[in-house]
């Protein structure tokens, strides 16, 4: 299939990244002894006892890119790891640097405190929680995080349990053969009703998107009390966008973010699939180095992740009314563009179901949930998500990113439930929005 063309030439490579500051690691290093960690445990994981996320509120341009300047350097030296700039800062930080960082911050005014003190011990957490949450059936979407392999059944069970609403569809796979599988729930119409299409773990470390994903899912096949939602609109699921990504983060590295893909350097695994996609591909805030975390693969859909996902939008054109990817963390939801500040011609009616579906989710318990563009929300550009795609390409009217209102990446399965049940009611609001506006049949 030839791909669709962006509205505009997108550049074949952005400017590389300003050279991090040489002195400031310098000075960390100096402040500390050198302890060269081995990062595996006795399993053969990455082991993240003694990292800590620290949070900084940098109050001025200044102190901001003192921040900058932290995080680059440390993680020029696979010592930190940056995981979102807004409302706050969260570093991951190696622990040996740990105490130097926060000396740094505090040096120059910035408030900071240590937001989680040992990610390892709750990686470590998750994992026995999860083990002693898991209920005798795997399908036990709410107690546990399923794996790639139960999510299959959860789904197939569904399937022959309620014929007549849910169907299982493979729509690609992903670069080590795992089929990529979408749920369709619909209860008639013959193919001519609107779409709402959600996908899920496009991120790998992301393990509470998935668990939503699989709740609504559970939620609109097996819930009577939800048949309004699937009345007169089609939804589409997708549990896990990124299999090889999400079975290493089990495997081997909680952390890990992209997919599993060969790049040019021998040691560097992955790009990230939410830079992937072919619209403006590259043109702002992406990594060209296939070591790091945003890094945006050496092509438009190299990824076949990114590729299979944009291909089934594309199928969906015409009636595809809403997407929503599901990402963590934060408690925000984001409307296009991530490319650029500029806004869509129907931003208005993009932020007015934005607010309500956030106030949905604040009056379901969850006391912050904000809504806006990739900057206002994130505190930086990115091109080449699949939102953008979506809207921009695949035509769909309404097109977000909801980052779960979860604190961290690691969220023990014991509190699945208190964050993943509030947020289904942004998902009924969503679901009332559409089936008012385009349903039919
Ligand atoms: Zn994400």
């Amino acid at each position: 299939m030839r791909r669709p063309a962006p509205a505009a030439p997108a550049p074949a490579h952005a400017p590389p990244p300003p050279p991090p500051a040489p002195s400031l690691l310098a000075l960390l290093l100096a402040l500390v002894p050198l302890v060269l960690l081995v990062a595996a445990q006795a399993d053969g994981g990455k082991d993240y006892t003694g990292w800590r996320v620290l949070r900084a509120q940098p109050a001025s341009a200044e102190q901001l890119r003192h921040v900058e300047v932290l995080v680059r350097a440390l993680g020029a030296e696979g010592a930190s790891q940056l995981w979102r700039w807004r409302p706050a800062t969260d570093v991951l930080v190696r622990g040996d640097v740990a105490d130097a960082a926060m000396r740094f911050l505090g040096a120059r005014g910035i408030a900071a405190n240590v937001h989680v003190a040992d990610v390892g011990a709750e990686i470590r957490r998750e994992r026995s929680a999860d083990a002693q949450r898991r209920g005798p059936r795997p399908q036990d979407v709410l107690r546990s995080y399923l794996r790639y392999d139960e999510m299959n059944e959860f789904m197939d069970d569904l399937q022959r349990r309620f014929p007549h609403l849910a169907t299982v569809a493979t729509f690609g796979r992903s670069y080590e053969g795992r089929d990529m599988k979408v749920m369709q729930i619909s209860s008639g119409g013959g193919g001519q009703r609107p779409v709402i299409l959600i996908d899920a773990g496009i991120h790998a470390r992301e393990w509470i998107a998935p668990a939503m994903a699989l709740y609504i899912i559970q939620q609109l096949v097996e819930n009577p009390s939800n048949a309004d939602l699937i009345a007169n609109v089609d939804w589409h699921v997708i549990p896990l966008l990124n299999p090889d990504g999400y079975e290493y983060s089990h495997t081997t590295d909680r952390m890990w973010r992209k997919t599993r893909s060969v790049t040019d350097v021998p040691e560097c695994f992955g790009a990230d699939p939410n830079r992937n996609f072919d619209f403006y591909w590259g043109v702002v805030g992406v990594s060209w180095d296939p070591c790091k975390e945003t890094y945006a693969g050496h092509e438009p859909f190299s990824e076949a992740e990114s590729e299979a996902l944009a291909m089934y939008g594309l199928g969906l054109r015409g009636r595809l009314r809403l997407y929503v990817a599901i990402h963590s963390y934060g408690g925000v939801f984001i409307h296009p563009w991530g490319y650029s500040h500029q806004k869509p011609s129907d931003y208005p009616k993009l932020v007015a179901l934005g607010q309500e579906v956030a106030g949905a989710i604040r009056r379901a318990g969850i006391p912050r949930f904000d809504v806006g563009n990739c900057f206002e929300m994130l505190g930086e550009l990115a091109a080449g998500g699949s939102d953008d795609w979506m809207k921009g390409v695949a035509g769909a009217n309404f097109s977000y990113t909801l980052e779960m209102p979860v604190p961290s990446f690691t969220t023990p399965a014991v509190h699945i439930e208190r964050y993943v049940v509030p947020t289904f009611e942004g998902f009924r609001a969503m679901g009332r929005f559409v089936s008012g506006v385009f349903g039919c049949c």
